[in-house]
């Protein structure tokens, strides 16, 4: 593989351009269109400026990386991809309608992906050239810093397919996990419910909000409490993820948190609205109940 062509220049596309473009791939990178296709891009090298500046890169390979970043308008360049991945707006009809542009321009012998943290892989390949070659590739947030990714493949994706891509995701360093295609795949299936519980927690009053957070960050040993975590995904994206393993799955354990709907429905989605669980308007985050 030498090209690879990204789909969605956001927090997740520009992450997946930035260590692709740093392991030595040529990226092509397409947003709704070229100014937030060079955003992205304009985002990247500010992070790989900051990065020379700590001293973890040196300068002639920031600009190495930045010169393999290649903005594109539209998808007729995306022909010399041998990997295309999309990162799109979480929205099944968005992507859709991507496979079937995109799936207008790729070659016979490239392999599509998505890096979908919900949608059944089985079901999105339908709007694809060739299910034998698609599949889930999910990266974790932020891309350069986290390690995993998880392989999904859908019914019909081809051995070829999933060891070309795991190759691919070797290549950037990162440690692949395999996962069939089920409603969370393997992390969100067990973390979703972890925050969920701790939702119910705080609502059926069992204890203060820094009181849960605290005896999980410790007890369990993990950097952040659950309802801060929670904040730092996106309360709107925690409840997300609980329906489709709810509705994908049927089984009751998994319903979200009545608490979680009324933040949701407040418009309180956590960090990136200022406001979740804690508020972050002031110097430190304050519990909001
Ligand atoms: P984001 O909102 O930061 O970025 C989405 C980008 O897609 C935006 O730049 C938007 O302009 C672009 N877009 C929308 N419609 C488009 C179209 N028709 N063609 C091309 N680009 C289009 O979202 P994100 O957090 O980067 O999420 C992207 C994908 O990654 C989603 O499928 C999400 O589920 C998945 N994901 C997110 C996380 C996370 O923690 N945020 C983790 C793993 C996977």
């Amino acid at each position: 593989m030498k090209t690879i062509g990204v789909i969605g220049a956001g927090q997740m596309g520009a992450g997946i351009v930035q260590v692709s473009a740093q392991a030595g791939y040529r990226v092509l990178v397409s947003d709704i269109g070229l100014a937030q296709a060079e955003k992205g891009k304009a985002g990247i090298a500010k992070r790989l400026a900051r990065a020379v500046e700590k001293e973890q890169i040196t300068s002639a390979d920031a600009d190495a990386a930045l010169t393999r970043i290649e903005p594109q308008g539209d998808y007729a360049a995306f022909t010399d991809a041998d990997l295309i991945i999309e990162a799109a707006t979480e929205r099944e009809q968005i992507k859709r309608v991507i496979f079937g542009e995109v799936g207008k321009v790729m070659r016979d012998d490239a392999i599509l992906a998505s890096n979908t943290s919900s949608i059944p892989i089985t079901r999105l390949a339908q709007a694809t050239p060739d299910p034998a070659r698609f599949m889930g590739v999910h990266f974790f947030n932020p891309v350069p810093v986290m390690k995993p990714i998880e392989l999904i493949r859908g019914l019909a994706t081809a051995d070829a397919t999933v060891a070309a891509v795991e190759a691919y995701a070797r290549s950037l360093g990162k440690t692949v996990v395999h996962a069939n295609d089920a409603p969370g795949f393997i992390v969100n299936r067990v973390l979703i419910p972890m925050l969920n519980e701790a939702i119910f927690a705080l609502g059926e009053g069992v204890a203060n909000m820094r009181d849960i957070d605290t005896a999980v960050s410790l007890g369990l040993n993990h950097p952040m409490g659950p309802l801060t975590l929670a904040d730092f995904i996106g309360l709107d994206t925690c409840l997300e993820i609980a329906r489709v393993l709810h509705d994908g799955t049927g089984d009751p354990k998994f319903r979200a948190a009545p608490l979680l709907v009324k933040y949701v429905d407040a418009g309180w989605l956590g960090r990136k609205t200022g406001k979740g669980f804690y508020d972050y308007s002031g110097p430190e985050p304050v519990p909001t109940r």
